[in-house]
């Protein structure tokens, strides 16, 4: 059996790895569009509040551990399309178009922080911090900045303003 799983991140990892506890035998390939797996969306929280000290720390797992249990990892890989009639995903890497087949296909594409009913969401002054880039460029505008406003009242929102007040504090 060929399992085909579209994206590096808590779903589609969780799935290769119960994928290949259940099914000893089967090829496992997994599709990601980013240069790694495993990056932690909370990680500028943890930075900003010194429990972890850099970016390298920011992951749960590796490709290579990945492998070690004869996962295949693609990285830079973006999947552009798939036909479920004759079981086939087309994804580019970059360089290239590959169609490849599939048994059994799982889809762990997640979201983004995105909003089509906010105008002005694509603006470069306004941070989102999923990816380590975007967490990368958040923190260089936490460090050249005073003022901020955070979009949203939940938890990721609440955990902002307390590391920005606790950063500002200790560097006032
Ligand atoms: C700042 C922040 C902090 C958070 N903190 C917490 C927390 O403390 N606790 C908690 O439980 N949750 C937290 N969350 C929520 C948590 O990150 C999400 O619930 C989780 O990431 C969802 O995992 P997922 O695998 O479903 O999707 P995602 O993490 O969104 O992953 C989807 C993956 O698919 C890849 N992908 C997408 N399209 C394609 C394509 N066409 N081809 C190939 N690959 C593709 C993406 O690059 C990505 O790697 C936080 C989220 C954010 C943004």
């Amino acid at each position: 059996m060929k399992v085909v799983i579209i994206g590096g991140s808590f779903a589609g990892i969780t799935a290769a790895l119960t994928a290949r506890k259940k099914y000893k035998e089967a090829t496992i390939i997994l599709l990601e569009k980013e240069e790694r797996i495993g990056f932690i969306p909370g990680t500028l929280y943890s930075l900003l509040n010194g429990e972890i000290d850099s970016l390298e720390e920011a992951y749960f797992i590796t490709v290579e551990e990945m492998e070690q249990l004869d996962i295949q990892v693609s990285l830079n890989t973006k999947v552009e399309s798939m036909d479920t009639d004759s079981q086939q995903v087309i994804y580019k890497t970059l360089d290239q178009l590959v169609t490849i087949s599939y048994d059994k296909l799982i889809l762990a594409t997640g979201s983004v922080q995105n909003s089509y009913q906010i105008e002005g969401m694509e603006s470069n002054k306004i941070v989102k911090y999923k990816t380590i880039e975007k967490t990368r460029a958040a923190l260089e505008l936490v460090d050249k900045n005073q003022v901020f406003t955070i979009v949203g009242g939940g938890q990721i929102g609440l955990e902002m303003a307390d590391s920005l007040i606790n950063k500002k504090r200790k560097s006032n």
